[in-house]
């Protein structure tokens, strides 16, 4: 791949990155860790790239999904603490520990297993308080505490949970008895004996709406890119805080027009004929498809921008090519610059906008953007 002239790419502001990072570490000061979520490949912007810029920035933490994610940042040198938040398999204990990763734990069998490498492993264990995904459920716990104490070189270090119903919603009423089963379950383990762990519950919606959540780390993940996790949080947030936060969005997402040609009416345009021409039309042809990340969803209501202007999306998303027209946009010509997402001149696609189109949600627009592109940091 040629990296300074590449078809399909992302450009990553770091300033904007550092900015996101920013507004979490005011709002929790300096007495709460945080732990931006890189997983996803840092939601589609770049791991290795985000990981850099974060702990630049601060992060007392990176936080990963899964071992695999947690080895490649260790295969950048980084040294410092990483939390695995998914499930690690019986299978890559040892390894995780040979990380020197933090990673959570809800099941016996983990901590059986672990008992039997005899390892030094730092924990943390993630509780259900309604979310019913990863957790270990209350009545559990005291049998869990009673196993960790009794396995001197398992080190519980932190206790997690994780909202089900806090940026979906402007009523918090579930969140907020998710958060009372958390200090309860939090007071039921400082007493059986573990005064001193970390208690951690926080994403970017609950960090950026409630101080109640913060305790001692925060895994904020969307926001860090500068994409809201959702309407209904930014309009609670209007209503909570009087300063007003302003998010930067962080990624560009950039190809290059491959060909450029005229269409007659009654043309058709790509497979299933699903775009037919009503009149002479200048289409362009883009070397970017779904096998990408452009999701075929995105067609129907779609377009791109090209010299500050929209350019429709023209019938189907292909695996990897795509047509639009660029009849508006006479000085279009053989492999300018197209933004797939981002801004161009004043016109601007945001993650929320491509979403839309494609009935889902920013996290996943950003998150499909193939692993294997290009990402630039670019400021
Ligand atoms: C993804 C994730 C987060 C971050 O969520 P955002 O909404 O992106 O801030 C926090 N905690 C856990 C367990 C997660 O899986």
């Amino acid at each position: 791949m040629n990296r300074d002239n590449p078809l399909i790419w992302v450009e990553i502001s770091q300033s904007a990155l550092t900015h996101n990072f920013q507004i979490f570490r005011a709002l929790v000061g300096s007495g709460v860790e945080l732990a931006p979520m890189v997983k996803a490949n840092a939601y589609g912007h770049g791991l290795r790239a985000c990981s850099r810029i974060f702990r630049a920035a601060g992060a007392e933490y990176l936080a990963v999904n899964s071992i695999f994610e947690a080895e490649k940042i260790r295969a950048t040198g980084d040294a410092g603490r990483i939390y695995i938040a998914g499930y690690t398999p019986l299978a890559e204990l040892k390894n995780a520990v040979e990380l020197d990763a933090e990673f959570v734990v809800f099941n016996f069998e983990t901590l059986e297993k672990l008992a039997e490498l005899d390892l030094p492993a730092q924990i943390h264990l993630k509780v259900e308080t309604g979310t019913n995904r990863q957790g270990l459920q209350k009545q559990d716990i005291p049998r869990f505490l009673e196993k960790i104490k009794i396995l001197p070189k398992v080190e519980l270090v932190g206790v997690a949970m994780h909202f089900a119903d806090i940026e979906d919603t402007t009523s918090h009423d579930f969140a907020r008895q998710q958060l009372a089963e958390f200090k309860a379950i939090r007071q039921l383990i400082e007493a059986a004996g573990f005064p001193h762990l970390k208690f951690h519950a926080a994403n970017s919606a609950a960090t950026l709406l409630w101080d109640s959540t913060h305790f001692q780390i925060c895994r904020t993940g969307i926001a860090n890119y500068g994409m809201w996790p959702s309407e209904e949080t930014f309009i609670s947030l209007a209503e909570n805080r009087q300063n007003k936060i302003v998010l930067r969005p962080v990624l560009t997402w950039k190809t290059r027009i491959a060909q450029i040609k005229t269409i007659q009416p009654g043309d058709s345009v790509g497979y299933g004929r699903a775009f037919v021409a009503s009149k002479e039309m200048r289409i362009a042809i883009l070397p970017i498809g779904y096998f990408d990340g452009f999701a075929r969803d995105y067609a129907e209501k779609g377009s791109v921008l090209i010299a500050g202007q929209r350019a429709k999306i023209l019938g189907r998303v292909c695996m990897n090519i795509l047509m639009v027209d660029v009849s508006a946009i006479p000085a279009a010509k053989l492999e300018d610059e197209v933004v797939l997402l981002g801004k161009s001149g004043e016109e601007e696609i945001t993650a929320e906008e491509i979403g839309a189109w494609g009935g889902t949600i920013n996290y996943e627009v950003t998150t499909r953007i193939r692993e294997n592109i290009l990402r630039k940091v670019v400021d």
